[in-house]
């Protein structure tokens, strides 16, 4: 059915057989639970799932926008930003604020810099940020909102970002640099240290995004192994992002931003005094805010306390080097870098890795393709602790079914073939219906993929018109509201 088709329903439905309608239609969703899905969920347990539960349906009507009328939101938020602060190496100056997710917490870090800038660097009409092309999407999403220039460096041979590359790429415009704690693709940590110097010498800011590695990074280091500096210790950073709902383990919808401080995160705050309803404030990009996110968030923490994320921090990372282990002893493939925790690419020099995407994909294991260079992408946590053995015995069986020939592989890759020297050939108009199709095989991340994705994989990859590409993605993006499409 067409969005326009639909209406709201005349009478109401009765609450049980609404729900098990909905729970039917979960039937073609990711089934995480069962430990094979590497992304988009995180799992602390049974019972840290339902004290988030509990503590979200406790608060599960409360507003975060006005901290007068729910004091006990205030004290969440408050002792939430503490504790990430104090992780994230504060000496005490360190402010901040909860906020939705990654992606809004980079939003205000880059429109904070931007504010910022225009107070101390007024002379800079056409703000700049230079990042390494490893850095999360989200940070094109705040320059495309608030028009800063984002500056993209290729990373080093080790897929850190390259601070000499980095450095060069400054001009008199330029306000902000970005390293991430890990960065996601392969999970490698960049030169905080050596970013943070060139930032101080240039008189810019420095955001560290550390949504993967705010809670897990900390815990890390204090069981001993290696992880670079990356947080408030280190000078010349200014602000840090970390995701409470990725290795925090808390409720979706939980992430914090934090500033060096105050001074600097006053360019994030809003306040609009004119208008007659009545004195209008918030400090990030929502208004409303729910204080279920807030109240679990603070829940989780308190539950799992020191001790409880350095046992999961533990067995997460007993799990990681198992895997690691593991495909190294399996011939043909490879991590990528030096994965400083628990998210790593696989690689291959001499396979095709969407095929193996496949091989493994029809084994019930879910992971994220990447491309630049082709590799599969693993967040491995909690939820995944008990699970190396098999997927390592499932990895290896699916590297040796790509290696043995079989139709189907050939059909694929007669279809790669003959898809690149079609959108070479034609006109520009049916190379981009053509890959239309193709991405409509696809789905948007997290719709669930197709069982067979190798040769669009293989093909977006090499598309020499990349401007194409994306007019077609949001095509897609915008069918996917339409639950016709699906
Ligand atoms: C997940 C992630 C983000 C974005 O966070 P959302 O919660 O998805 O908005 C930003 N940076 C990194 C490194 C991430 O892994």
């Amino acid at each position: 059915m067409p969005e326009g088709a639909i209406r709201l329903p005349k009478t109401g439905t009765a609450k049980d057989q609404l729900l098990a309608q909905m729970e039917a239609w979960r039937e073609d969703d990711l089934r995480w639970r069962d430990g094979k899905v590497f992304s988009l969920v995180f799992f602390a347990g049974d019972e840290a799932a339902e004290l988030l539960k509990e503590a979200y349906t406790m608060f599960f009507s409360e507003n975060g926008l006005n901290p007068t009328a729910f004091p006990s939101l205030k004290r969440f938020e408050t002792e939430v930003v503490g504790m990430s602060a104090q992780l994230l190496g504060s000496s005490g100056d360190v402010v901040g604020n909860m906020t939705s997710g990654g992606t809004e917490s980079l939003l205000m870090a880059v429109f904070t810099a931007r504010e910022w800038a225009r107070a101390e660097k007024p002379h800079i009409k056409s703000p700049e940020m230079v990042l390494p092309v490893t850095a999360h999407p989200a940070f094109e999403k705040a320059a495309h909102y608030f028009n800063v220039k984002p500056v993209h460096v290729p990373v080093a041979n080790d897929y850190r970002a390259d601070a000499a590359a980095m450095e060069a790429a400054i001009t008199p415009n330029t306000i902000l640099l970005v390293g991430s704690a890990p960065a996601y693709p392969h999970g490698v940590v960049d030169p905080i240290g050596e970013l943070g110097r060139i930032a101080l010498a240039h008189g810019i800011l420095l955001h560290v995004d550390a949504c993967m590695g705010g809670y897990m990074l900390p815990f890390v280091r204090r069981l001993g192994y290696q992880v670079p500096d990356f947080d408030f210790q280190v000078a010349g950073v200014t602000s840090i992002s970390a995701d409470l709902h990725k290795y925090g383990y808390a409720a979706k919808g939980a992430s914090v931003i934090l500033y060096k401080d105050a001074a600097l995160r006053r360019h994030q705050l809003f306040a609009y005094v004119d208008w007659p309803g009545g004195i209008y404030a918030s400090p990030t990009m929502g208004g409303t805010r729910p204080g279920g996110a807030i109240a679990a968030a603070w829940a989780i923490m308190n539950y799992l306390g020191e001790e409880g994320y350095l046992k999961i921090a533990q067995r997460v990372m007993d799990t990681a080097s198992a895997i690691r282990v593991g495909i190294s002893a399996i011939q043909g493939i490879h991590i990528l870098g030096e994965p400083a925790m628990s998210l790593m690419a696989i690689g291959s020099d001499s396979l095709d890795v969407y095929e193996l995407g496949d091989e493994i994909s029809a084994r019930g294991w879910h992971l994220d393709r990447q491309h630049f260079p082709p590799s599969l992408h693993l967040t491995i946590n909690f939820a995944h602790v008990d699970g190396a053995d098999q997927f390592l015995a499932d990895l290896a069986e699916a590297v040796a079914a790509v290696r043995r020939p079989n139709p189907r592989q050939l059909g694929s890759r007669l279809m790669l073939s003959a898809a690149r020297l079609l959108v070479r050939l034609l006109p520009a108009k049916w190379a981009s219906r053509l890959t239309a199709r193709a991405s409509a095989m696809m789905g948007p991340k997290g719709s669930g993929m197709p069982k067979h994705s190798a040769p669009m994989y293989g093909m977006i990859g090499t598309l020499p018109n990349r401007g194409d590409l994306q007019g077609v993605v949001l095509d897609l993006v915008e069918g996917f509201t339409d639950p016709g499409s699906r």
